[in-house]
């Protein structure tokens, strides 16, 4: 049985569109209901939310084998006021593994807890040449000399509350989309890439009135960033989950922007050898152009569900993303490698 066809102008196209929606961690909502609203035109998905606020998407079908599981985040990294200075200017909190030097003058809306949303810029304390010259350099890029400067008429402490800025509102950076000769460049590719792949996979089948040959829940997850985003969420009954997240690219990986990898192991241990197996097996059938790879610094959703005691068999597969957690890029073709790699789970 051959895939049926991915309308790539879709996928690209939901994608931009989620990745100019701000979604840091705890701050995911408007993501999460963006997904459901798209989701929600298939008449084939039963949607709910878990109580923490992710995203389920039940496909039931009539099949003697148990269910399973694929899960892709929504959340991105980002950031909460920690401090108001006394000149105004704001310091910040990190969310998940967000280094300084990624973000330098990056710029970011302030969501304040008033309903306002105010813009601002990130910087370091030094940050004007003809005042500090050569020692900007040697300025610690860290949480304590990192600022948000505030396009807004604030000198003190008192006039940037007044704006409703509150300690532990939301600070989100912004993406950068740009799409160009097929190259998809923009913070937070990771993981709303894999989202877009599990939705135009979805859409795929359910445009070619297919349907997987067996009940498969899809868990779009708000909380990965910070380790435990699918601990909860997924069904006992489920068999297997497959994990959709991004492959590292760079010096040293196998991982490219035109393929889809299989991640054999990364920080958190080695994943499923059956699983793996049986996703290689479908790659091969379908001409799924595919890497294997080793990630250093990397965790998943699916770990974390292990790590909370759940008893299924976990792989984990995405497309190849450049500069992950900085100003990240992938390729439309690793995008459609990964759905197709999909689509090839779900029918087998
Ligand atoms: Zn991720």
């Amino acid at each position: 049985m051959s895939l049926p066809a991915i309308n790539q102008d879709y996928l690209v196209d939901f994608l931009v569109k989620l990745l100019n929606i701000p979604s840091p961690t705890g701050f995911a909502e408007p993501a999460i209901a963006f997904v459901e609203q798209e989701l929600s035109q298939f008449s084939q998905l039963q949607l709910t939310r878990t109580r923490k606020g992710a995203l389920i998407a039940k496909w039931e079908v009539e099949s003697d084998l148990p269910p399973v599981a694929l899960t892709a985040h929504v959340d991105t990294l980002g950031a909460v006021v920690k401090e108001i200075k006394s000149n105004g200017r704001l310091r910040l909190s990190r969310i998940g593994g967000v280094e300084w030097p990624t973000v330098e003058t990056e710029g970011v809306w302030i969501f304040a807890s008033n309903g306002e949303n105010i813009r601002g810029s990130i910087l370091v304390d030094t940050a004007s040449g003809h005042i500090y010259g050569q020692d900007m350099k040697q300025t610690p890029r860290d949480d304590d000399h990192m600022e948000v400067r505030l396009d807004a008429r604030t000198l003190s402490k008192e006039e940037t509350r007044a704006l409703g800025i509150r300690i532990g509102d939301c600070a989100a950076f912004d993406p950068r989309v740009e799409v160009t000769n097929g190259f998809i460049r923009s913070r937070h590719l990771d993981d709303k890439a894999c989202v877009a792949n599990i939705v135009s996979a979805i859409k795929s089948l359910a445009d070619a009135g297919q349907s997987p040959s067996r009940t498969v829940y899809f868990h779009i997850s708000n909380y990965e960033e910070v380790g435990h985003g699918a601990s909860s969420g997924i069904p006992p009954e489920v068999a297997e989950l497959l994990t959709v997240d991004m492959a590292v690219v760079g010096h040293g990986q196998e991982s490219d922007e035109f393929n889809v990898t299989l991640c054999i192991k990364d920080a958190g241990g080695v994943y499923h050898e059956g699983f793996n197996k049986k996703l290689r097996a479908l790659a091969e059938q379908h001409a799924v152009p595919y890497k294997t790879d080793v990630y250093r610094y990397y965790a998943s959703d699916g770990e974390a569900f292990w790590r909370a005691g759940g008893d299924v068999a976990v792989a984990l597969i995405g497309p190849g993303i450049d500069a992950s957690h900085n100003y990240e890029r992938t390729h439309v073709d690793g995008l459609v490698a990964t759905t197709n790699w999909i689509m090839a789970y779900l029918l087998g």
